[in-house]
């Protein structure tokens, strides 16, 4: 086997790889859950033993590999091959992630944020095939984008283009993670589901939530959300309503500012469905101009979990090392 790339997807919980040939087919995959909260170095480290987990795949030489690609979160600069800051991970601030790996993979190594990974991903072997101007909108934990314009990844002047979830939707809005309020993320994400959810059980409203996080309220989940909501229960299907109406509003921007041929629509939320996808697109027609009203196809992701790794090695080629 010959011209294979190494895919790596940094997570907030996990670290996910793929030995993957020019076709985005995985010969081998790999996964480590023992990172999380790490310091850059245990990073590497684990990232290196996956690395010679994969290289260990029968019928596989190291002269094989082209190079590895590695998404990570956070505000991640490519060309220079920085993690600037990454709030899932502390630390991290300015660390040199592409050159510290090159040094212990031997390989030529490129680095990017994981959502303009997956966006790669998609564009070129998942749902944005066929695509030219496409973004990919991840709606998870956190919610981000990757640009896709004429063919080419978008990633801004100092790498950060798409960060969609700190748009300020709401100045008067709840703290986000970043320091300022009301950021799309503050309501269209999992985190966004919880921190409504538990606010909602600390208000005393009547809801099927209580029962269903067994009367926790630090521990309501935005899955526990979607299951009370498909058992009718009015806060639920509330909190879902109004989570899926800011996802549209800001897919409206994306739609505004962009105006992309295709968007593909990413991460596990959207797994909740109709209770959350239909308010987002009805929010989503309503806040744009009439014209640009069915301008760009809106699609599942094709790849989903995979995209980020198959993205990853993708940049292999697409960005000098
Ligand atoms: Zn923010």
């Amino acid at each position: 086997m010959e011209n294979l790339v190494i895919g790596i997807d940094v997570g907030g919980t996990k670290i996910a790889a793929g030995l993957i040939d020019r076709n985005a087919s995985f010969i081998a995959r790999g996964i480590s859950h023992s990172h999380c909260g790490c310091s850059p170095d245990q990073v590497v480290a684990e990232i290196d033993q996956i690395v010679e987990r994969l290289l260990a795949t029968p019928n596989v030489d190291r002269s094989s590999i082209l190079g590895v690609g590695v998404g990570i979160s956070g505000h991640v600069h490519g060309e220079r091959g920085i993690v600037m800051t990454n709030s899932n991970l502390p630390d991290w601030d300015y660390y040199p992630l592409r050159d510290t790996l090159k040094t212990h993979l031997g390989f030529p190594v490129v680095i990017d944020n994981d959502a303009n990974c997956a966006a790669w991903g998609e564009y070129l072997h998942g749902a944005g095939r066929g695509s030219k101007d496409m973004c990919y909108v991840t709606f998870s934990t956190g919610c981000g984008m990757g640009i896709v314009i004429n063919g080419r990844l978008y990633r801004g002047a100092s790498g950060t283009a798409g960060e969609i979830g700190h748009t300020v939707v709401n100045p008067d809005g709840p703290l986000c993670s970043c320091g300022k309020h009301g950021c799309l993320m503050s309501y269209a994400c999992g985190m966004a589901l919880d921190r409504m959810a538990r606010d909602c059980l600390q208000s005393g409203e009547d809801t099927l939530l209580k029962s269903v996080c067994g009367d926790c309220p630090d521990k309501v989940s935005a899955e526990q959300v979607a299951e009370a909501a498909r058992q009718g229960d009015q806060a639920a299907l509330r909190l879902l309503d109004l989570a899926g109406r800011y996802f549209g509003i800001g897919l409206s921007t994306i739609v505004q500012v962009l105006n992309p041929d295709t968007i593909v629509i990413g991460g596990g939320l959207v797994n909740i469905g109709p209770l959350l996808l239909e308010p987002c697109i009805k929010t989503l027609n309503e806040n744009i101009h009439p014209v640009l009203v069915n301008s760009a196809r809106i699609v599942m992701s094709e790849l989903w979990n995979d995209a980020g790794v198959i993205g990853a090695g993708a940049l292999i080629g697409e960005i000098e090392p």
